[in-house]
């Protein structure tokens, strides 16, 4: 592992330069996302996929990226697994991930991470089959994430701005599980993700 994610952690787009900031977070990536999301893809791939299908739709470069790193915490906290000394147990990834999306791009990207596990939470509680397309794993983190919402948490979440991105992301959260789908490389957001890092 050439970058920890403890260092990813500390990384600064402001400190380093967007471009040098990119470099670290693609050599992450390319790393640490090769641990399995599912069965059927990698974590990596799963990111991509994501991203691919944000693009596919006409969203813009902000979901595209929130589609690319929305699980950017299941691998800190995965590689953290076993020296739980500095993460408290109970943060879930999606708090994870927008904390540190946040902090490199603003909540534009951060917010609707921070939601795509509530997204989750509100599609089943509102759209009738919702459930019935989700994978096996889904279906059993969902208990753990509490459930479909009840209506003062509906409430509550479409509130909240970027609620509709986040029911977005969440779709092509759960369609990009394909095996061997084909995307463009990490390096097609680059660009992107180099006008969007925050750089003061
Ligand atoms: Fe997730
Ligand atoms: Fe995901």
């Amino acid at each position: 592992m050439t970058i920890t994610a403890q260092e990813l952690q500390q990384l600064r787009p402001q400190e380093v330069g967007a471009p040098t900031f990119c470099d670290h977070l693609f050599e992450y990536l390319t790393v640490a996302g090769q641990s399995r999301y599912d069965e059927s893809v990698t974590q990596l791939e799963h990111g991509l996929q994501c991203a691919h299908l944000a693009e596919q739709a006409g969203f813009d470069s902000a979901a595209q990226i929130a589609a690319l790193l929305h699980d950017i915490g299941h691998l800190i906290l995965d590689e953290h697994a076993g020296h739980d000394d500095f993460l408290d147990d109970d943060l879930s990834h999606e708090v994870v991930g927008a904390r540190l999306l946040t902090r490199w791009f603003g909540a534009e990207i951060g917010q609707p991470v921070a939601l795509h596990v509530p997204a989750k939470r509100y599609l089943v509680a509102t759209e009738p089959g919702y459930v019935s397309g989700l994978s096996e794993a889904s279906v059993r983190s969902l208990e753990v994430q509490g459930g479909p919402m009840t209506a003062q948490e509906i409430e509550l979440f479409t509130n909240r701005p970027y609620f509709k991105l986040a029911v977005d992301l969440r779709r092509w959260d759960d369609q990009g599980k394909v095996p061997d789908a084909g995307t463009p490389p990490l390096s097609h957001w680059r660009h992107a993700i180099i006008e969007r890092a925050l750089s003061d």
